[in-house]
């Protein structure tokens, strides 16, 4: 699939975001357990003004439509359970989706469990699907990372962050590392949620205003 890279700005794997995507190896767990997914290609449209929240598209390559970025959302319950890919309603094919390094893994591992219901697994996924996209509604996805949520989005990624890894280390911590790692997962957290406020609510450049203007 070719994109107007004039209209549109194109990420994928070499960009940092995505790249996180796949290096983060916490990020498995949103990947295996919810089954949240991030596609191999994202577009940013350059031409619309309104914050990049609203302005990001998903491209189906057997279709070639272009989905909206908030189909995939908590609001409308198509944010999660996504094991096999992002479904297009459209066209009933799935989108590719990029694999984290140690969901990769963890799969890999596990294969010979695993492997053979994949296809029946599979099957009985994509059946579900059409239902779950019916009535998407984009309108109603807030910006989580918005001027007033992003602050209450970073602190939860935090928590859960602290919570999941205390749990791994139930046996050897202490009341002392216990507060110090709250307080560094508070920390990672807001500037998480920082970051993604100011990627998620940028406008379009200046520069590229005054030249459609
Ligand atoms: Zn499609």
């Amino acid at each position: 699939m070719k994109y107007d890279k004039v209209k549109y700005k194109v990420y994928d794997w070499k960009n940092w975001m995505v790249l996180h995507w796949i290096l983060n190896p916490g990020l498995a767990f949103n990947e295996l357990i919810l089954g949240q997914r991030m596609p191999k290609v994202t577009l940013e449209d350059k031409t619309i003004d309104k914050p990049r929240f609203e302005r990001s598209f998903v491209p189906c390559p057997h279709c070639e439509t272009l989905h909206d970025g908030r189909t995939w959302s908590i609001e409308n319950g198509t944010a999660f359970k996504n094991w096999f890919g992002l479904y297009c309603k459209n066209c009933g094919n799935i989108i590719p989706c990029l694999i984290n390094g140690l969901s990769f893994l963890t799969l890999l591992i596990t294969f010979p469990i695993w492997g053979w219901f994949r296809s029946y697994l599979k099957a009985k996924w994509l059946e579900k699907q059409p239902k779950r996209y019916e009535n998407i509604n984009i309108e109603q996805v807030p910006n989580l990372f918005g001027k007033k949520n992003w602050i209450k989005s970073g602190l939860s990624w935090g928590l859960c962050m602290f919570v999941l890894m205390s749990v791994f280390n139930i046996q050897t911590i202490s009341f002392g590392t216990l507060l110090v790692e709250f307080i560094i997962w508070m920390v990672a957290g807001l500037s998480f949620g920082y970051m993604m406020k100011v990627f998620f609510n940028q406008a379009i450049h200046k520069k590229n205003k005054n030249t459609t203007s």
